[in-house]
């Protein structure tokens, strides 16, 4: 009797045992970190974390539970939406790109999908959440802990109206900003907003539109003020910008002899969220590519051994590479800046990109060293570097303006190339993006040459600088090298530089949109 019991209460312990406490001991062993939580009413909690590298993880679905945030996961595509007041962030696992209602922004870490939910690396996480959404979270590695603070930003938010008499920009702020604090000025077709003061994520204000007056719009903030660049699709014949107490708005007004009635009826307001959305999407679909031959015409470029010029061999690179991409992209449009041996100023190259909505512009170089030993292939991305200002690269390939006229030197130009450049940092980080790729799948195909991978780097390139799209300038190798130079003047190897820079064109194209 004893006996029987013993043994039953035995067994029932043993299937409590194996069943409860292993349960408990997975899930300990599998989170072995924690995430200390202050909320903004210093009520504290802890998340569960993952950790890779040295980068914490949290589940996006915990996250949203914290502040009632609304989740929507969709398992197949292993993708999360998550709603923070107006602000749709959009996280795909293995993805770094993040859908930001309707931009598109790059993360260094890639989220993850465990047990059914993406998890977002903790750093990238909070920068995105404060660059758009009302929160503002303060991240501490080291504890590692998340504190919900308040946001210091005066101007919040903007909208834009289409009126009888012209177009309405509203900012809403939450301070005055007297005559005295606003400056505005019209350069290139570009309007300027500075707000003396004033503070605001620019990437709030870093936005394509879809709006018959204003294309686009880029904001920087500097230490003292805070500057909202418009791309205006027509010049107004008059607009002033005023503070408005009553409102408490900053307005911009831009006034036109007459509105064309086609373009206002161009935009029909989209029946819901998802509409809106769908738009989006293919807005930002890879649907044009621009291939850009360097140099023609009276402009070789760079010259090398056996009586190698820079242009032709490029011009050979560009159009097979142009032939490739066809063939793998069918439905996408391949443009080229030249076809033939004609000379177009750097300026125009990217103009040509962006008038026919270009989503990708990739330059293509041979370079050259008074050092003949100096070789290998290298990509580069636009930046304002000073320090790659004075680069072997970026000054040759930047001479080809010496061969342009005074009028279109002139573009390039003091206070031009600093507003142009800053103008592009919304696609900086794409770019850098694309460059990486692109060099990768050089060195896959060129490995079998012998040919040295000299990396990712970047210039202030005249040739990139207005460019609205992920752009990047391809050197293929060295034509003042001898090896390199019987290299590319041979129809295998250009082959191969271009079935390395078309894999890393539909790479960076699938990563991008698997993101959408
Ligand atoms: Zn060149």
């Amino acid at each position: 009797m004893f006996r029987r019991e013993f043994v039953k209460d035995f067994f029932y312990s043993l299937v409590l045992f194996l069943f409860r406490p292993l349960k408990t001991l997975k899930a300990q062993t599998k989170y072995k970190h924690f995430l200390k939580i202050v909320l903004a009413d210093g009520k504290k909690t802890d998340l569960t974390a993952l950790m890779a590298g040295k980068a914490y993880y949290l589940n996006l679905d915990d996250f949203a539970n914290l502040g009632n945030y609304g989740i929507f996961t969709n398992n197949t595509r292993k993708k999360s939406v998550l709603k923070i007041g107006e602000i749709k962030l959009k996280f795909t696992a293995d993805n770094p790109f993040v859908v930001v209602n309707d931009q598109i922004i790059q993360i260094l870490n890639q989220p993850v999908w465990n047990e059914g939910s993406v998890w977002v690396p903790v750093r990238e996480f909070c920068q995105v959440v404060n660059d758009f959404t009302e929160l503002h979270l303060e991240y501490l590695p080291n504890v590692p802990q998340i504190r919900f603070g308040a946001k210091s930003t005066n101007v919040l938010s903007v909208s834009i109206e289409q009126k009888a008499n012209g177009t309405l920009i509203a900012l809403n702020t939450t301070k005055p900003f007297p005559a005295g604090k606003i400056n505005t000025r019209l350069v290139n077709g570009w309007l300027y907003l500075e707000l003396i003061g004033g503070k605001g994520n620019a990437k709030t204000f870093t936005k394509k539109l879809k709006d018959p007056v204003v294309a686009e719009m880029r904001a920087v903030q500097f230490a003292r003020l805070l500057s909202i660049g418009f791309r205006l699709k027509k010049i107004p014949h008059d607009y002033e910008a005023i503070y408005n107490p009553d409102l408490s708005q900053v307005l911009l007004t831009l006034r036109f002899k007459e509105i064309a009635q086609n373009d206002t009826q161009e935009e029909q307001p989209a029946d819901n969220v998802n509409d809106e959305l769908e738009n989006q999407k293919s807005a930002w679909m890879i649907d044009t590519i621009v291939i850009d031959p360097g140099h023609g015409g009276k402009d070789p470029g760079a010259l090398g051994y056996y009586h190698l010029k820079e242009k032709d061999i490029v011009l050979k690179i560009a159009l097979k590479l142009g032939e490739y991409l066809k063939k793998r992209l069918p439905d996408v449009k391949i443009l080229f800046t030249r076809k033939t041996d004609v000379f177009i100023p750097l300026w125009q190259r990217t103009q040509f990109a962006n008038q026919n909505n270009g989503k990708l512009f990739v330059s293509i170089h041979c370079n050259s060293n008074p050092r003949h030993s100096v070789n290998g292939f290298e990509t580069y991305f636009l930046s304002a570097d000073k320090n790659a200002k004075a680069s072997k690269t970026v000054l040759l390939e930047n001479k080809s303006i010496e061969f342009e006229t005074s009028e279109d030197k002139k573009r390039y130009q003091g206070i031009n190339f600093v507003l142009a450049t800053m103008a592009q940092n919304a696609f900086i980080k794409y770019s850098q993006y694309l460059a990486t790729i692109v060099q990768r799948s050089l060195r896959n195909r060129l490995r079998s040459e012998g040919m040295k991978d000299r990396g990712v780097k970047q210039g202030p390139f005249y040739v990139m600088v207005n460019a609205t799209m992920p752009n990047v300038l391809v050197e293929t190798g060295f034509i003042s090298n001898k090896h390199e130079a019987r290299l590319l003047r041979s129809k295998s190897t250009q082959a191969k530089v271009a079935l390395g820079i078309c894999d890393g064109i539909i790479k960076f194209k699938k990563d991008f949109e698997s993101a959408l």
